[in-house]
């Protein structure tokens, strides 16, 4: 059977753009290496009667449309708003902070006069610049240079969005974007605690110095989401982020696409500089006149494609396109709920189901960073985790017992004194554990097993070169009209007929459906 367009992998951009093809009248066909669709929007069961989201954890950069458009609440996308935020540290200190202003600055000032104020008017000025930057998500960002009316028009739009933004607020918007972390920091915040916080938030798909310049743009980046109404607000989806893509899958299904799981491609056909079909690794071809890239600018250009079919530039400046973001990702599957130090109890309360912070000041964000240039895993990493299962009762079989989530920053891909991954794994992991234990002293008592994805097991399992979560870094010279490519950044490429739709490109990572429907809207326009 011959198809409109082939996409290769499943994850939730690539199912995205299938659904917005199909929707536009094309027969399509996805392809999918693993064995089951979502790529880092996954459920799985890591341990038997644990299932968890195993990559990905928290959506709010999902955008509406695409919910909508998607009709994705009718193929069971149903989020939950996780309504607090816990910080605990190792000095038996913590923050809990929610929706309730007075409660937030009776918690703020424990440890400072000024900060909960400095903390509204930052959050402010955030939210100011994320609502500029999400405007920006799911338009074609203008060419760089020639272009016709389409360019002229959303460039045009770009301008009078910064227009709104009053002159101090542009100046803002300016050290979001430009600006290091650190001169953030120290402008609004006295308070070792929320220096440490606000460090921390820079961390999610990120993997930059405090003081390096541009850095700042990953925590404006996470800023511009929402949920169910709920401005920079982050939510449990039910059943997990697979659900997401189970959603997907079955609303493209619907549509006719036809999604083949356990279908790896090699290569991509090129023919007279055209994109003509995929050839897969069982030898197997399949052919049509579009092909759309879910697979991430490294993978696709220099191993897809290949060298040897680009412009010898543009494939020179993919090789330095920066893919890294020295994250790992840890499930843990629990007989009873983690008793923190700093807040006893092992009966469900308003902390467990926060989204938790381990971080203990701004120089452990700094150094972990450090740690990890140097190829050695930050000791002890800085800690976003989360135990779903007190909110989505789904997840386990057995009544009491609980997953918990952990993303680890910073964890290099190469690490230092040609040690490797598969040898280090076990003893970061345990070393990860020995740090959680002097905040969750119970953590090893209730541990029955659990999943331990490094950097190097991200790119194994979901393809992603380097483990970088995000396609790709999220700094000012890797953004917007030059993602990943001036050549590519309008989501066509220099292969006629070639065309990328995931998180290499505008906008960049997370789980948004943005790259996916831009694209798809792309394709269709030129036909
Ligand atoms: C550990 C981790 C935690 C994260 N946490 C969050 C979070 O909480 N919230 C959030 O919004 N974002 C989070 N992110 C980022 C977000 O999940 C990703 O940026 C996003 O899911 C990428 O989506 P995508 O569709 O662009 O690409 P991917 O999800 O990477 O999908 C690409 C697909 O292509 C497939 N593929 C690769 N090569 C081939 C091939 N040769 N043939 C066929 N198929 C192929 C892959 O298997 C995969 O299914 C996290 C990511 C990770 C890894």
């Amino acid at each position: 059977m011959g198809f409109d367009a082939i996409v290769i992998g499943a994850g939730h951009n690539g199912l995205t753009a299938a659904n917005y093809l199909a929707m536009g009248g094309l027969s399509v066909c996805v392809l999918e290496q693993r064995h089951i669709v979502g790529g880092a929007a996954v459920s799985e069961e890591f341990h038997p009667g644990f299932r968890n989201s195993i990559a990905s954890y928290l959506v709010s950069l999902l955008r509406n449309e695409v919910i909508e458009e998607l009709r994705l609440e009718d193929y069971g996308y149903k989020v939950t708003v996780v309504e607090s935020g816990f910080y605990p540290d190792s000095d038996g200190n913590y923050l809990l902070l929610d929706g309730d202003a007075a409660h937030n600055e009776a918690q703020i000032s424990r440890f400072s006069d000024s900060d909960f104020a400095s903390m509204e008017v930052f959050d402010e000025i955030v939210a100011k610049a994320g609502s500029v930057l999400s405007t920006q998500w799911l338009r074609e960002p203008p060419k760089l240079h020639g272009g016709g009316l389409h360019d002229l028009v959303n460039s045009i739009k770009l301008g009078l969005d910064i227009r709104k933004l009053d002159s101090d607020d542009r100046w803002r918007f300016l050290q979001l974007l430009l600006g290091p972390p650190n001169t953030l920091i120290e402008r609004w915040f006295e308070s070792d605690k929320i220096k440490a916080l606000i460090a921390a938030r820079t961390t999610p798909g990120n993997y930059a110095s405090l003081h390096q310049p541009g850095a700042s743009l990953a925590m404006l980046h996470h800023a511009v989401g929402e949920v169910a109404g709920g401005k920079g607000d982050w939510g449990l989806v039910h059943g997990g982020m697979g659900a997401i893509t189970q959603a997907m899958a079955a609303s493209a299904q619907d549509k006719g696409v036809v999604i083949k799981t356990n279908a790896s491609v090699k290569s991509v056909i090129i023919d007279e500089g055209r994109a003509t079909g995929v050839r897969l690794e069982d030898g197997a071809e399949l052919h049509a006149p579009i092909i759309v890239a879910n697979t991430d600018p490294n993978r696709t250009f220099l191993k897809l494609v290949g060298a040897e079919h680009l412009p010898e530039s543009f494939a020179r400046d993919i090789e330095i396109f920066r893919q890294e973001s020295a994250s790992l990702r840890i499930n843990l599957a629990l007989s009873g709920l983690p008793d923190f130090a700093c807040l006893p109890g092992t009966e469900i309360a308003q902390h467990h189901r926060s989204s938790i912070m381990i971080v203990e000041s701004k120089d452990h964000v700094e150094n972990a960073y450090q740690s990890a240039r140097r190829g050695i895993p930050a000791a002890p990493p800085i800690i976003d985790a989360l135990i779903p299962s007190t909110i989505d009762d789904t997840l386990t079989d057995e009544p009491g017992t609980h997953v918990m989530s952990l993303l680890c920053k910073y964890m290099p891909y190469d690490l230092a004194d040609g040690k490797h991954w598969d040898n280090e794994k076990e003893r970061v992991f345990e070393q990860i554990l020995d740090y959680l234990q002097t905040l969750i002293p119970n953590i090893r008592d209730i541990l029955v097993g659990y999943q331990c994805l490094t950097p190097l097991d991200l790119e194994r399992m979901f393809g992603m070169t380097r483990g970088d979560i995000s396609h790709g870094k999220l700094e000012p010279d890797q953004m917007f009209s030059v993602r990943p490519h001036p050549d590519a950044a309008q989501y066509a490429t220099p292969i006629d007929g070639l065309y990328l739709c995931g998180s290499g490109a505008h906008p960049g990572g997370g789980v948004t459906g943005a790259p996916g429907r831009n694209a798809a809207k792309k394709i269709l326009s030129q036909r």
